[in-house]
């Protein structure tokens, strides 16, 4: 679906959209021009184009301190523009990086970014209540996105920004780094070739202790909720990847030492999910413990355990105990390269918006478990 909006994607930032303004097409119309020209969109089609430029909105911790640097590193991507709502950042940070002015913007100026062809792709790095709200506005503005996770707080936010996008033909991807990790990548591998037969079971946790009690994460207006929605995505994210398989149904459990720090979210949630073939993850995720690790189990005396696991550097997988061995990889640069590369091509991206819509009806379902009192639920 993305593949076929994507196709018009060359045309970088306000061109891309003058042209299709001018030209009075319909995004699908406009799909179909490559091939009315019989013009395959192709890489050599950008070969000698220039890196495609991304402007980071929300200038906190993950945005400046993983993914700014990361884009000194990337080779289909620039940091391009800075969007922010502390003046001193957008100074500092403008210096820092060498942005001018004309590309640096407050909340209030965002959808001028629509006239800036300097930026080609927005990247949303907001607390999670206000990534549906940049996600169409940077689409609306003809700006591709990438939304951090969770991409919505629930299933219908999620088909919302998937349906603007479409609509006004960009292409919807989440920060969902893990992909281009290689021992992420084996796990993947693993359950497509089965070099040890299907896989049986999966355990999968993360949790760390959260500091401050006053910050965004702890107040459900902004976070949609506490551990499951920060971290609990990423046990769902991988236990859909270590099985290749959709969850049909799911049991969770809640936990709570201290009411009045997760007075609105939740501290400590174990689930279980139960997928077609029978096959069962259990998670735990909690804001007040420490654990950060992947576990699969095969049918042919295979076991594969990568921790940690979801840290952004230091993954040590290992098959049957013996290390993956793979040599460290900064995350946020190849997410990045590859999303845009996969905009320049015209192909699927592999963290698209659909990947972000099927954690959160996971997420959806996990809530209501809860509030039958763990209840098995079905995922839909
Ligand atoms: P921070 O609190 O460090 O940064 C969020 C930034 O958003 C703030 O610095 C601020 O930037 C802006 N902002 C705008 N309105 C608000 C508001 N009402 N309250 C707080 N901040 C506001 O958060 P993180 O960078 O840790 O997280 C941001 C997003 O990235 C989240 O969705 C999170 O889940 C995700 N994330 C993803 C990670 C990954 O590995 N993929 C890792 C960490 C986070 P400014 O001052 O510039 O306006």
């Amino acid at each position: 679906m993305q593949k076929s909006t994507d196709s018009i994607s060359h045309l970088p930032g306000s061109s891309r959209r003058t042209f299709l303004k001018s030209t009075s097409v319909s995004v699908a119309g406009a799909a179909l021009l490559p091939l009315l020209f019989q013009v395959p969109l192709t890489a050599a089609h950008h070969a000698g184009t220039k890196p495609m430029g991304i402007a980071l909105v929300g200038l906190g911790n993950y945005a400046m301190k993983q993914l700014a640097p990361a884009l000194q590193q990337t080779k289909n991507c620039k940091l391009a523009g800075l969007v922010s709502g502390t003046p001193e950042k957008k100074e500092k940070y403008g210096k820092q990086y060498s942005i001018s002015d004309e590309n640096i913007y407050s909340y209030e100026t965002f959808d001028q970014i629509a006239d800036n062809k300097d930026i080609d792709i927005v990247y949303v790095v907001l607390p999670n209540s206000m990534h549906k709200e940049y996600v169409i506005r940077a689409s609306k503005a003809g700006k591709h996105v990438i939304s951090e996770k969770p991409l919505g707080i629930n299933a219908a936010e999620c088909e919302d920004m998937i349906r603007v996008c479409k609509e006004n033909g960009v292409s919807l991807n989440v920060g969902y780094r893990l992909h281009f990790d290689p021992n992420h990548q084996e796990i993947i591998r693993m359950a497509k070739e089965k070099p040890f037969g299907d896989v049986t079971y999966v355990h999968s946790e993360f949790s760390f202790p959260i500091g401050d009690p006053t910050q965004w994460r702890l107040r459900k207006a902004l976070a949609g909720g506490g551990a499951v929605y920060d971290i609990g995505v990423y046990c769902i994210q991988a236990a859909r990847y270590a099985t290749g398989e959709e969850p049909i149904a799911i049991t969770a459990q809640e936990y709570k030492t201290d009411f009045d720090k997760f007075a609105e979210v939740d501290e400590t949630v174990t689930f279980q999910l139960e997928f077609p073939s029978g096959v069962i993850s259990n998670s735990t995720t909690s804001y007040n413990a420490r654990a950060n690790r992947l576990f699969v189990s095969y049918r042919n005396r295979g076991t594969a355990l990568i921790e940690p696991a979801y840290s952004y550097g230091g993954i040590k997988g290992s098959v049957n105990g013996k290390l993956m061995g793979y040599e460290p990889v900064n995350q946020q640069a190849k997410h990045m390269d590859a999303v845009s590369k996969s905009i320049l091509e015209g192909t699927d991206s592999t963290v698209s918006g659909q990947e972000g819509l099927l954690d959160m009806k996971v997420v959806d379902a996990l809530y209501k478990s809860l509030a039958s009192g763990g209840a098995r639920t079905e995922i839909g």
